[in-house]
């Protein structure tokens, strides 16, 4: 069972605590939402890192060199989040730079404006004989997508599936990439809103990934808030 036991409160709005390459560390800006980020200590001068793993997957060497560096420069705790992160406890504030340039030499986002915090995927092909695309494969070119798409970013989830059961997202994305057959994806987006399928309405059929991925992008588009 996984709690925020020790997390602390919201960090104070708008509080620069720290530099990292290319600037301040900025307390409140959306960090408290998804223990992703940085936030302060409840009644501590302390501070949390919230780390996410690209599709929330973080493999054993990975694990180990993270738990050195929690060693290094915190208590020691690695905590996982329901969100898919792992993050660094009891952080001096001074090292917040540097620990978050040594998350990201280990492939681990801690900017809460990354767009691969929006991107959920399951095992597919790789690992799941129900899967018929290779859903890690694709989640992550739309990961680069959407990297590559520099203040467009949309607050817009996405959900790419083997299949249609959708086990990597129960409660839905607001686009979701269903394989339908061997190697290419249905694109629904609306869920909620319309209810002409669990995922929402059919915008794109048997698309192969590049196209299924370049509808999804539209639909993105279509979403940005001014
Ligand atoms: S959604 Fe389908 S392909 Fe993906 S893990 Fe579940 S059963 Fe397997």
């Amino acid at each position: 069972m996984l709690t925020r036991s020790g997390i602390g409160s919201p960090p104070r709005p708008g509080v620069s605590i720290g530099t990292r390459s290319g600037g301040e560390v900025i307390v409140g800006t959306g960090p408290s939402a998804t223990a992703l980020g940085v936030g302060r200590h409840a009644a501590s001068d302390r501070v949390w890192i919230g780390f996410v793993p690209l599709l929330g997957r973080i493999d054993a060497h990975t694990l180990g060199a993270l738990a050195d560096l929690a060693d290094q420069v915190s208590s020691g705790d690695l905590r996982v989040s329901p969100w898919r992160g792992v993050l660094l406890a009891d952080v001096r504030t001074d090292d917040v730079a540097g620990v978050a340039a040594a998350g990201e030499r280990l492939g681990l986002n801690s900017d809460p404006a990354d767009p691969a915090r929006l991107v959920v995927a399951c095992a597919g092909s790789r690992g799941c004989a129900a899967g018929m695309t290779d859903t890690q494969a694709d989640a992550r070119e739309l990961v680069d997508q959407l990297r590559g798409r520099a203040g467009t970013r949309a607050p817009v989830s996405f959900h790419v599936s083997g299949c249609a059961k959708g086990c990597a997202a129960p409660a839905g994305a607001e686009v979701s990439l269903i394989a339908e057959a061997d190697g290419v994806y249905g694109v629904f987006t609306g869920r909620g809103i319309h209810d002409a399928s669990p995922f929402g309405v059919r915008v794109g059929a048997e698309l192969a990934p590049a196209a299924a991925i370049a509808v999804a992008l539209t639909e993105t588009s279509q979403a940005e808030l001014p």
